[in-house]
Formats: C-alpha cells, sequence, structure tokens
C-alpha cells in the first residue's frame, strides 16, 4: 500500500502532474494540513540530466508571485529572475526602440522554467504530510469511487482512492478524460496556425548580446521572433511562425538567407553555424487553445493550470493564471471552511469566465505582438493610454498593466477595457473634431494670433492636473 506512511486522519488530496502548477498547489493543500500525494508521470527533474518539456524560460508577473509569496517562496524565486522592463522592438532596419510594459519600476521577470519546477517540487517535498510519486502516469479514474490507476514505466499498476483529485497534468490531462464523458461538460480546443521553434544566442565576450532588461521583439507581421534573457547571459529566442513557413525552409542556405532577409541583427549574435544547426534540430512545437467548462466534477475533481485552461503564449499569463488558480481556490477554502462539495462548484462559478477570458486575451495579442505594434495608431494609443493613466491613475489603467500587475478579475479586466476605448476613443474623436472646428473659426473670426492658441493649450493642462490631483 503505497500510502500507510500517512500519520495524520485528514483526507487525501492527490495532486495529479507535478509540472509548475501542480508541484505549487501540493504546496497549497500541505498548509493546509491534508495528506497530499503528488503523481508524476516523469522521474523526478531534479536528478535527471537532461529535462525535456516545453519553453526554456517564462515570463513570470504579479499573480504568480502573489501565489509564491503565499508558500513563501516568492523572493527566493524572484532572486533568481531577470526583470524585463520594457519590449524591446527591433525594426527591420535595424533600431531598436523600448515600448515600457507599465509605469517606472514596473517590471515582468524572466525565469528558468526548469529551476522553478526543480525548486517547487523541492518546496512541496519539505511538507512532512506530502509525498511526491515520480514515474507514475495517470491512466484512468473512477467518478463513482475515485479510485485512480496509474502505471510504472515496468508496465505495472498501481491503484490509489483520494478524497479529492486535482487535475494538474496539463494541456492534455488525462484527468479530464472522465469529465469528456459526462453530459454537460463544455468543451473546444484549436491549433494556431504557428509553431515555435526555440535558438539560444550565446553571450559576447561573457555578456548579454543583446540589453538584457528586456523582452526583445521583432514583430514581422504575420510571424515574429521573441527572446528572454537567461542567468547564464544567454537569450533564448523563440521563433513564432505559421508551420507551412516553417516547412519552406529546407537547407542550412535557406535559413541564412530567411534570417538575412527578416533577422538580419541577429544573425551574428546567434551565429551562422548555430542557426544553420540548430533550426534542424527539432521541429517547429504546435501550441493549442483549450477552453472548458466546469472545471468540477460533484466534490470529487477539480482541474487547474493548463489541464484546466491552456492558452496560446502570447500575454504570458498560462502559468500565471495557473497559480492564481490556486490562490483562488484556497480562499474559497477558507471562505467555505474546508468543504469539498462547496468549494468546487464555487470554484468553476467564479473561476470560468476569468480563464475563458485570459484565452481570448492571449489569442488576441497574438496578432497584437507580431503586427500591431508596427502601427503607428497603436503606438500613439499606447502613448495616449499610458498619459491617461498618468494624470487618472485611478479611471484609465491600460489593459496590459490590469493583466499583468494587478489581481483584477481577468474578465473585469477585459470589461473594464472595452469601457475605456470607448471612452478614449469618443474623447480623441471629440478633441480632433473641437481642433478642427476651432482653429477653422478662429481663423474666420480673427487674424491669426499665436495667443488665441495657446490659451486653450494651458486651460487643457490646468484641468488635467486638476484630475491628477483630485
Ligand atoms: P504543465 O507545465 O504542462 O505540467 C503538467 C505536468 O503533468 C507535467 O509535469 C507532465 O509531465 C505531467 N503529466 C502529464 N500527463 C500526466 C499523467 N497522465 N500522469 C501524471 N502526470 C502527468 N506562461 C506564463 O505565465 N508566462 C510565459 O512567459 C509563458 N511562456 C510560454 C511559452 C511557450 C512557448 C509555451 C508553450 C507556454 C508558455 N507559458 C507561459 C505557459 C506555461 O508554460 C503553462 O501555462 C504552464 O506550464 C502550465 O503549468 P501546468 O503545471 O498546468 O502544466
Amino acid at each position: 500500500e503505497e500510502s500507510t506512511s500517512r500519520t495524520t486522519k485528514k483526507k487525501l488530496v492527490a495532486v495529479v502532474g507535478g509540472g509548475l502548477v501542480g508541484s505549487l498547489n501540493a504546496c497549497f493543500f500541505a498548509k493546509r494540513g491534508f495528506d497530499v500525494e503528488v503523481f508524476e508521470i516523469r522521474e523526478d527533474i531534479r536528478k535527471a540530466k537532461v529535462v525535456r518539456g516545453r519553453s526554456i524560460n517564462l515570463a513570470l508577473s504579479h499573480r504568480g508571485r502573489q501565489a509564491l509569496k503565499h508558500v513563501g517562496i516568492e523572493e527566493k524565486i524572484v532572486s533568481q529572475g531577470i526583470p524585463m522592463q520594457a519590449r524591446m522592438i527591433h525594426s527591420l532596419n535595424g533600431k531598436q526602440y523600448p515600448i515600457p510594459y507599465g509605469r517606472k519600476g514596473q517590471y515582468i521577470l524572466s525565469v528558468d522554467r526548469a529551476n522553478l519546477n526543480k525548486q517547487l517540487l523541492t518546496e512541496a517535498d519539505s511538507y512532512p504530510n506530502t509525498k511526491l510519486n515520480f514515474d507514475h502516469k495517470l491512466q484512468d479514474w473512477s467518478t463513482e469511487t475515485g479510485l485512480m490507476t496509474f502505471v510504472r514505466p515496468d508496465g505495472s499498476k498501481v491503484q490509489i482512492k483520494a478524497d479529492l483529485i486535482v487535475g494538474c497534468d496539463g494541456a492534455f490531462s488525462a484527468t479530464r478524460k472522465q469529465f469528456l464523458r459526462r453530459s454537460r461538460f463544455n468543451y473546444s480546443q484549436t491549433y494556431i496556425p504557428h509553431g515555435y521553434m526555440e535558438l539560444t544566442m550565446p553571450p559576447v565576450n561573457g555578456e548579454f548580446a543583446m540589453k538584457p532588461n528586456y523582452l526583445h521583439i521583432w514583430p514581422r507581421n504575420t510571424f515574429m521572433m521573441i527572446a528572454l534573457p537567461n542567468l547564464d547571459r544567454t537569450f533564448t529566442c523563440t521563433l513564432f511562425m505559421p508551420f507551412e513557413d516553417f516547412e519552406k525552409i529546407t537547407t542550412g542556405d535557406e535559413v541564412i538567407k530567411f534570417f538575412q532577409k527578416y533577422f538580419p541583427d541577429t544573425i551574428p549574435l546567434i551565429g551562422v553555424d548555430a542557426l544553420k544547426r540548430d533550426y534542424f534540430r527539432l521541429p517547429a512545437q504546435a501550441m493549442v487553445s483549450v477552453k472548458c467548462s466546469p472545471y468540477h466534477i460533484d466534490d470529487k475533481c477539480v482541474l487547474m493550470g493548463d489541464a484546466a485552461h491552456a492558452v496560446v503564449p502570447f500575454y504570458g499569463q498560462g502559468m500565471n493564471a495557473g497559480f492564481e488558480d490556486c490562490i483562488v481556490f484556497d480562499e474559497m477554502m477558507e471562505q467555505f471552511n474546508e468543504d469539498f462539495s462547496a468549494v468546487l462548484p464555487e470554484y468553476s462559478r467564479v473561476r470560468v469566465p476569468d480563464d475563458h477570458a485570459i484565452a481570448d486575451l492571449a489569442m488576441y495579442n497574438y496578432i497584437e505582438m507580431r503586427a500591431h505594434v508596427n502601427s503607428k495608431w497603436f503606438l500613439f494609443r499606447k502613448h495616449v493610454d499610458n498619459l491617461l493613466h498618468f494624470l487618472m491613475p485611478k479611471t484609465i489603467i491600460p489593459l496590459y498593466t490590469m493583466v499583468t500587475f494587478t489581481r483584477t478579475r481577468y474578465h473585469e479586466a477585459v470589461q473594464r477595457w472595452h469601457w475605456q476605448n470607448k471612452v478614449i476613443n469618443r474623447g480623441l474623436l471629440m478633441s480632433v473634431s473641437g481642433a478642427v472646428l476651432g482653429g477653422s473659426y478662429l481663423l474666420i473670426k480673427s487674424p491669426p494670433n499665436i495667443t488665441n492658441l495657446l490659451i486653450p493649450g494651458e486651460k487643457i493642462w490646468s484641468r488635467l492636473t486638476e484630475l491628477r490631483t483630485s
């Protein structure tokens, strides 16, 4: 019997998946005093030589940090992250210009995925009431009895019953299979036409090859490349491009020709030989968006993280949203006295609209990042939004700020964004019409007199200052 070593009489919570969300969630449940068992298909990555998995680094922001703080490891993780205070846009002619993420001092962090996962596992392991089971692949579980069946690498099977099953087994969740067999379960999945490929940019003379405190972006409309800094002074560049374009490039020389046309500044930094070699090392990886509801079955099972909501990676929120799931669930455990039959339905009710909203936003940003940032209107609107936010910090908050630097519920952030857009666009339209009409009137009424033109500007400024201080 796997779980006879348990000493307390508390309920047993089985966390399926020891990835980012599963290992963090184990800490949340352990902190509440439950007996926790984590089941992970892979071997213990802390001992493995090569860790396979998705993206090498990720952007950690406020929501994720708040969750880490709950279990007391925010500082440890943050100290090993690299702050990125702005996007650095690389235009085709080699010019670079930054677009800040928020106010001065606001930044997102580039963190190493494998290291973060290892630290979370170690943290979960440090609770005496937690047990980590590696090389355990969930095969199936019963919604009637809660009995789970795991397969070991040697083909043997292990069966375990838990009071609560928490499915944190990622975008292709095995836990979710039982949900799909039930009536009134909504499910959709969409593969986008783009794939991604990671390339490494090594240090130059021991230093970062580009400015380290930025998320570098090469937006090229139908495709783009981004680069995030690593602690070892390399950058991980990720090329996002339609699969059909990836497939058009079949030789090393074609890779160089492609880079010369679209990313010429990166060729000397990544290196001709490395480009020719690494482009063919691994095929481009697919990206899927998964939406479903509800997230629970009775008082038995709940899905969190990518198992509940895999999102495309363009808002940098997948992990952050998954980490926030853990906080939201924990807050409800407090509110409903750890009564699973009350917490689980409430969790679905509250969390589904928010996770669906971030899935939609991520899809929207997929276009914004590769195309809109090239548009003058978009950049102008960013400046207007930032200026208004500076003048009226409580009334106008840029969408990116709400999503990345606050815990405003995702669906509320979207609603507020729509409202703000309406107000700002109307305001801009009115100022433009006002200026045109006013200007014509002044020109007709009196000969051009510079003071006439200056006074309204002053008035507007003092009104804005009033608003700012009110
Ligand atoms: P996973 O990380 O997928 O972990 C699932 C775990 O379950 C794995 O360890 C797996 O081995 C295990 N498992 C699977 N099946 C079974 C089974 N049957 N039995 C037992 N165990 C099982 N998010 C951000 O917040 N910021 C970013 O900048 C960002 N960038 C990204 C870039 C890319 C290219 C991609 C693809 C994603 C990015 N994300 C980002 C999203 C982020 O990677 C995910 O949201 C996050 O990994 C979700 O964590 P998870 O624990 O839910 O799932």
